[in-house]
Order: structure tokens, then sequence, then C-alpha cells
């Protein structure tokens, strides 16, 4: 740490993301992309012409992407920011939305804690139920603005929409910030929502089941005045925050609904197919809905599971936090991958 450094980034515990190894090719299955390339509209989107255009700065409105999404979603231009991934959406809610502090799970997306630290905001850490499941009625007794990602990562499990109702309508002067990163798998989104809810913000990503994480794009949606206060802080820090190409690309690829739909069924049926596969193994796994599976594994260690398929080139994410020091994250792949992971867990569980 240098003297330069302001004393209240001292204790900052920056986010640590999930491995992006270089140098070996492994089956990836660490950090929830998709295995899928994007759609081909978006590489006909994102042509030479436009390679070209980069020497102009992008569209500070970025209009084109933000009425794409709208139509998508049947809401107005008005209700929609677009943002440099959704971190940077949360990054915003977290820095100035949460007027009292934020209140979010113990076992939950790690960035909430960093933002929230980054920010000087008092947290309060909800824990989830012993089965991991968020029970709504814990979140009764604050007036901190809520985060909560649904489906929860790492855990996979969903909250109903009539559970996030109850939360909002309990306490209208409160936000609620629905992280829907992983929504598109088999949660049910709360968009349709924030026309009646004015204190709900839905966050999204172009990340997972677009398969754009390395473009950077995110969203929020909610009622137009919290989009108007999101907006003058994006302003306020970075009008170009999404670049050229990945405005383009986020327009080309929310319109393709067919190849979105293609894609997210093959997730969903590999998921499946992988839990079941995981149980008759032995393994405890949850309920997820998510384009990940969060699983333990019977008579071997989290952390010895997540080594071993390491060594035999399959990368999954292992996070030894409390309470969840047994269980490894595993990304769905294709079901190529998925037969590989499967394949190598047993060789492992056999000690071959
Ligand atoms: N929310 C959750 C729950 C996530 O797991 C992630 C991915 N790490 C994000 C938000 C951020 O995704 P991105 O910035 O790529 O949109």
């Amino acid at each position: 740490m240098s003297k330069f450094l302001a004393s209240k980034f001292d204790v900052l515990e920056a986010y640590t993301p999930g491995e992006q190894p270089q140098d070996k090719k492994y089956i990836k299955l660490n950090t929830n992309e998709s295995p899928f390339p994007p759609s081909p509209a978006v590489i006909s989107a994102v042509n030479s012409a436009e390679v070209g255009d980069l020497r102009l700065y992008s569209d500070p409105v970025c209009r084109e992407t933000r009425t794409a999404i709208a139509e998508v979603f049947g809401v107005g231009m008005e209700n929609v920011i677009v943002t440099n991934g959704s971190d940077e959406a949360l990054n915003f809610l977290f820095m100035a939305m949460c007027p009292k502090g934020a209140a979010f799970a113990d076992i939950t997306y790690g960035f909430y804690k960093v933002f929230g630290q980054l920010h000087g905001l008092d947290c309060e850490v909800i824990p989830l139920r012993e089965d991991f499941s968020i029970d709504p009625r814990d979140y009764s007794g604050t007036d901190k603005t809520v985060f909560i990602a649904n489906p929860n990562a790492p855990t996979g499990l969903v909250l109903t929409v009539e559970q996030i109702k109850g939360i909002l309508s309990e306490n209208p002067d409160r936000l609620v910030v629905i992280d829907e990163a992983y929504v598109d798998f088999g949660g049910e989104s709360v968009v349709p929502l924030v026309k009646k809810y004015k204190n709900l913000v839905a966050v999204g990503t172009f990340s997972k089941s677009r398969s754009l994480a390395g473009a950077r794009l995110g969203f929020a949606v909610a009622d137009a005045e919290i989009i108007a206060d999101l907006e003058t802080i994006r302003y306020s820090t970075n009008p170009y925050n999404v670049n050229r190409l990945t405005l383009l690309a986020g327009a080309a690829a929310i319109r393709d609904t067919a190849y979105f739909d293609k894609c997210r069924s093959a997730i969903i049926e590999a998921r499946e197919y992988t839990k079941a596969e995981l149980r008759k193994r032995g393994f405890t796994v949850t309920d997820s809905k998510a384009n990940f599976l969060f699983a333990k594994a019977n008579g071997i260690s989290g952390k010895d599971y997540y080594l071993g398929l390491k060594e035999r080139g399959v990368l999954v994410r292992y996070f030894g936090s409390p309470r969840i020091s047994d269980y490894v994250r595993i990304t769905v792949g294709t079901m190529e991958d998925m037969m590989t992971l499967l394949s190598e867990t047993d060789k492992i569980l056999q000690g071959v």
C-alpha cells in the first residue's frame, strides 16, 4: 500500500474474480459464462466499419440499445439505464441509492459486501436459512436498501414474484434491488412489476444468457425517476461508460430472441441432467435455477474436489467461506462439457 492511498480505503477487501487462466486450456466452468458464442446477429452488427468508428465517442444516451431493451421488456426507454456490466449498475446503486445503508444475505454475490465497504455504508448481513433459502420475513425489520440476487448466487435458489411483492409492499419507502443476472435460466423476472412498484429496481446482464461477458453490458429497469437519478450518477462518473461496439452488440443480441431461447434451453437441459447425475453419485445439490450448480461431494472435501478437477483440466469455483466450504459452484456448459465433468468426477471418487 502506498502512502498516497486515502486512509478510508485501508481496509477495503477487493472482490476476487474467478480465475481467467491464460496459459492452459481448461473446460471453464468457474465464472458462469455462456459456453455458446454470441448470436450471429451480434457478429454481423460488430463489423469492420464499426471498428473504424471507434475513433468517435459512443452515444452517451445509448438510445439504440436502451430502446431495444425497453421494447423486449415492454417498458419505456426512460425506464432503462445501460451500464458497463451489471456490476456498474450495482456500484451506482450502492453509491447513491442507499441513504440508510444496505441489507443483503450472508451467502450471496460477493460484490455486495465490497461495494458496501467501498462506499462506507452501514451494511446489515441477513443470514440465509439453514437450507440456504431466503425467508422474506427476515427482511421485514430493515429500512436499508435491500439487495437480493434472484436466483441467488452461488446457491441458485429462487424467490417467487409473490414473495418479492411481499418485500416490496411491506415498506414502499425502502428501495429493493433484485439482481436478475441468472433469471433467464428458470427464475421469474420482476421487470413487469416496475410500473406498479416505485421502490423496485431490477438489474440485468448480457454476460450470461446472452453470451456477452467480455463485452461488459448490464442494465437496470425501474421507475423513470430512479433511472434519472442513476443517469445523474452515470454522467458524473463516465457518460461513455458503454463502448460503441458493445452498444451495437447488445442491441443485436437482445433482438435475437430465437437464439437466446435456444441457448438458454440447452443450458437448462444440461443443468437438470447434471443435477440428477451428481445426486446419483451421492452429491448434495441445491435446486438451482441458474446456469450453475452448487454441489457438495460425498466423502471428499470441497477443496479437494475443486483441486482434483483442476488437475484434470476442469475449472470450477471454490469459495472456501464459512457455511459453504464443502461446496463448489459448477457453471453449466455444453452437454459435452458436463459429460467430461461427470467422467472426471467418477475418476476422482474412485481415486484413479
Ligand atoms: N450479479 C451477480 C449475482 C453475478 O453473479 C454477477 C457475475 N459475476 C454479476 C451481477 C455481474 O455481472 P456482469 O458485471 O458481468 O454483468
